[in-house]
C-alpha cells in the first residue's frame, strides 16, 4: 500500500503524488493523506523525525533541522498566561534548534527537494520569494546540489545569505519590483521547456513540511491547542497548521480540540485581514512601510477550497492587522523575556498575539502555541560567518526583455 494519496477537496479524485492542481479543473487545493493514521516519531535527523506524515520517500541526512518546542515561562508570565508554548525555528543552540538558515521555510524545503530527487527532476527549479523562502531554497541546493533558479526582488537580496561556501547550484537574480514581479517572472520562465516550478501553496511537501510546526508542538506538549498563531503573509502556514491539526485529530490520542487560527498581517499591507474584514488595508505604496515585508503577497490562496478563508471559518479562528509600533513593542517584550533575537516577521506573530491577550480572545487556562517563524539570526552570527550569495543578474521588472536575459544567464551559469 503506498505510504499516502493525493486527493482533491473538491471532487475527491485521487490524483499524482507530485500533482499541483485538481485535473478536473475545481478550483481546491490538493491534500496528501496518509495511510498511517497515526503520528509516529523516528529516530531519524531534523524534520524527518516526521516522516511518516511528510509526501516523502526517503530523506535527505544532511543539514535537516525542525522546529524546538517549549512552554513559556517569562512571556507567559508578562502576558498571564498558564498554558503558552513557543514553537521556535531557527537557531539556538541552548535549546538544540538548528534550522540553519533561521528560518521555518527550511521545513518546505527539504520536503520538497527530497520529492525532486525522486522524481529524478533533470530541470530547473524556480523558486520566487521575498527572501526567506529564497534562502532555505538555496540552503537545500547548496546541500545536493541540485540546480535551482532564484527569482527575488532586489529589495530583499540582503536576505540572501548562506554559510555554504560552495553555491555553484544557484543562479541568483534579483528583480526591480516587488515579490509579485518576481513572482510574475518566475511563472514565465519555470513555464518554458527545461524548468518546473516549485508549486508554492499547492505543493503538499511545502504544507505538509510547515505543518511538521503543529506535530512538534503537539507531540511535545501532549495534547491538541485551543489557539494558534502566526504571523502570515500568503497564510500558507495557517492552512498548514489546520491541516496537520486535522491530522493529529485523527490520531485519537491528542484529545479532541481543533485550534482556532489567529493569524497576525504587519499594516499597511495586510490583503488577507482586508479580504477577512471586508476593509481596505492594503497600502498603495505596498510593501513599503511594512514591519516586514516577507509578509506581503498580492495573491495569496484566499478563497478556494481548503484555502485561508475556508480554514479561519472552520476553526473560529481571526486575522489581524498590526502596526509597526505594536510589532516593535513586541518584540523587545519577546527578546527581553524569552532571551533569543527574533526575525521581524515573527515579532508581528507576538504582536498578534498580545491583541488577542488584550481582547479577551484568548483566556489565562487556554492552551496557546505561539509559531516563531523565524530567529536566532543574531545568535547564529555569534558562531558562524554569513556570506551574501553572489547576484547573478539584475533584471527590471518593466524590461520586456527580462525572460529572455534571465534563461540566457541560466545557461551560462549551468552551462546548458
Ligand atoms: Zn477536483
Amino acid at each position: 500500500m503506498d505510504k499516502y494519496s493525493v486527493k482533491c477537496l473538491l471532487c475527491g479524485e485521487v490524483h499524482d503524488h507530485y500533482s499541483l492542481n485538481c485535473k478536473n479543473g475545481d478550483q481546491s487545493l490538493l491534500r496528501a493523506y496518509y495511510t498511517a493514521k497515526q503520528l509516529i516519531p523516528t529516530d531519524m535527523p531534523g524534520i524527518w523525525k516526521y516522516y511518516n506524515w511528510l509526501p516523502v520517500d526517503g530523506i535527505i541526512e544532511e543539514g535537516s533541522g525542525r522546529t524546538v518546542t517549549y512552554k513559556s515561562e517569562a512571556l507567559a508570565s508578562k502576558l498571564g498566561l498558564n498554558d503558552l508554548w513557543i514553537a521556535f525555528n531557527g537557531y539556538w543552540p541552548e535549546k538544540k534548534a538548528n534550522l540553519m538558515t533561521c528560518t521555518f521555510k527550511d521545513l518546505e524545503s527539504f520536503p520538497t527537494m527530497q520529492r525532486i530527487r525522486e522524481q529524478e527532476e533533470k530541470r530547473i527549479m524556480v523558486v520566487a520569494s521575498a527572501g526567506n523562502t529564497a534562502r532555505a531554497f538555496a540552503n537545500v541546493c547548496s546541500i545536493t546540489g541540485q540546480p535551482l533558479l532564484l527569482v527575488v526582488p532586489k529589495e530583499s537580496v540582503h536576505r540572501l545569505w548562506t554559510l555554504h561556501d560552495d553555491n555553484h547550484s544557484v543562479c541568483l537574480v534579483t528583480v526591480e519590483g516587488d515579490y509579485f514581479d518576481a513572482i510574475s517572472l518566475a511563472g514565465k520562465i519555470a513555464a518554458r521547456d527545461g524548468f518546473v516550478n516549485e508549486g508554492g501553496a499547492k505543493n503538499v511537501a511545502r504544507r505538509d513540511g510547515m505543518g511538521t510546526v503543529m506535530l512538534d508542538a503537539v507531540l511535545t506538549s501532549g495534547k491538541l491547542f485551543d489557539h494558534y498563531f502566526q504571523a502570515v503573509g500568503s497564510g500558507t502556514g495557517g492552512i498548514s497548521a489546520w491541516e496537520a491539526s486535522l491530522k493529529l485529530l485523527d490520531d485519537g490520542r491528542f484529545g479532541e480540540t481543533l485550534p482556532k487560527l489567529h493569524l497576525g498581517q504587519s499594516l499597511p499591507c495586510a490583503p488577507l485581514y482586508s479580504l477577512w474584514k471586508g476593509v481596505d488595508a492594503v497600502d498603495a505604496a505596498c510593501p513599503e512601510g511594512m514591519y516586514d515585508d516577507v509578509l506581503f503577497n498580492r495573491k495569496p490562496p484566499y478563497a478556494l477550497k481548503g484555502g485561508v478563508k475556508d480554514v479561519i471559518e472552520a476553526s473560529g479562528g481571526d486575522i489581524y492587522a498590526v502596526t509597526n509600533e505594536e510589532a516593535s513593542a513586541a518584540q523587545e517584550l519577546f527578546e527581553k523575556s524569552e532571551g533569543i533575537d527574533l526575525n521581524p516577521a515573527a515579532a508581528v506573530a507576538v504582536a498578534t498575539l498580545v491583541q488577542a491577550v488584550e481582547s479577551g480572545a484568548v483566556k489565562p487556562n487556554e492552551k496557546i502555541v505561539l509559531n516563531i517563524t523565524g530567529g536566532g539570526q543574531k545568535r547564529l552570527m555569534q558562531d558562524y560567518e554569513l556570506k551574501q550569495l553572489p547576484v547573478s543578474l539584475e533584471v527590471s521588472a518593466k524590461d520586456e526583455d527580462a525572460e529572455d536575459k534571465v534563461v540566457k544567464k541560466v545557461s551560462e551559469v549551468f552551462g546548458i
